[in-house]
């Protein structure tokens, strides 16, 4: 990969730059057998993720544990892609939902036959991204907006002038809408002339790669749009995205398959598809610790370190041999 995707959160981005530092130091220790380490030669660029208002991305659920009926067969538990919340009555009378795990995808709210599930805000601001945006540690930023955002966009645009010279690309990523394109058109011109790449994350139906096949549809018909668009910049595919996209995007292979597939896409950021891909593995870890919310070291697993990355591999290496990745 070229980049990671984070949320605006210190103990997050802590967590990412101590990964890479495992993986750079696996990459060069001749001792260590996980093979295909090669490829690693240098570090991701972190991405920080702002919104600039409400956005499903910067959510997370909650509820009162003590409102849950003793004898409620938990279908939140069953539908949580990353089990945030334990299907364990004396964990989930503990807990709740566990804010660290969840990602604000939002399939438990309808599922709760009480109703009782809500979710929470948070907004990130320039101000705290600042110390790592001087120390260079933080090298491309994603703006999150959805149509009717204009304002706020704006507002957040201005603030962000200090920092842009320290950054290496910007991404924009926008839930698919009717108006979509006219509103990112709208947030181009407001743009004014940008240095460094500008990055349009088409994000079909947000967190939702691992729901089906059938998510990536929306992504790529996204994609069509801003490339018909002439918008400035680059294209990354977002929301929905999994192992099928590339598969969608080539069609029958037919040569406008392959020429619409090397003109436009620049990029794809994969979320929910991953998470899923690699939440086995995870829980096999987790399943090996005493604590299961301890934190999970795979370097300490080569066997499961090594099913992770081939899992890993499976999804990024058929567009790492296709695509150019933007910056
Ligand atoms: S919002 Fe999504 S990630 Fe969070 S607890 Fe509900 S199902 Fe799990
Ligand atoms: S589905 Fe609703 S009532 Fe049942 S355990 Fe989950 S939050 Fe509680």
């Amino acid at each position: 990969m070229d980049c990671i995707d984070l949320a605006a959160d210190p103990a997050v981005v802590r967590v990412a730059q101590e990964g890479i530092g495992v993986a750079l130091s696996l990459a060069h220790s001749p001792s260590y057998q996980v093979e295909r380490f090669e490829h690693l030669s240098q570090a991701p660029w972190l991405m920080v993720s702002l919104n600039d208002g409400e956005d499903p991305h910067f959510r997370k659920a909650q509820f009162d544990p003590q409102k849950c009926p003793p004898d409620c067969p938990r279908p939140c538990a069953l539908v949580c892609p990353v089990s945030a919340i334990a299907n364990d009555s004396e964990d989930v009378a503990l807990t709740g939902v566990w804010a660290e795990k969840c990602y604000g995808c939002g399939r438990c709210l309808p599922i709760c036959p009480q109703g009782i599930i809500t979710t929470y805000s948070h907004q990130a601001t320039v101000t705290s991204l600042l110390p790592w945006l001087e120390s260079g540690q933080i090298a491309a930023l994603e703006i999150h907006t959805q149509v009717g955002h204009g304002e706020q966009f704006q507002q957040l645009w201005r603030n962000l002038q200090p920092v842009l010279p320290q950054l290496q690309a910007i991404a924009i990523s926008c839930p698919y809408h009717s108006q979509v394109v006219e509103y990112l058109q709208t947030i181009a011109v407001g743009l004014g002339q940008l240095t460094i790449p500008l990055i349009w994350q088409t994000d079909g139906r947000p967190m939702s790669g691992d729901i089906g096949r059938g998510t990536t549809h929306l992504c790529l018909h996204y994609a069509d749009l801003v490339l018909q668009s002439g918008l400035p910049g680059f294209v990354q595919l977002a929301g929905g995205t999994n192992g099928h996209t590339i598969t969608k995007l080539r069609g029958q292979n037919s040569p406008p398959a392959r020429s619409r597939e090397k003109r436009i896409i620049n990029g794809v950021a994969f979320g929910g598809g991953a998470r899923t891909l690699i939440a086995p593995v995870l829980q096999t870890a987790a399943a090996r610790q005493q604590d299961p919310l301890a934190p999970i070291h795979l370097e300490d697993h080569p066997d499961l370190l090594q099913q992770a990355i081939t899992l890993a591999q499976s999804l990024v290496q058929p567009w790492k041999t296709r695509v150019t990745i933007a910056g």
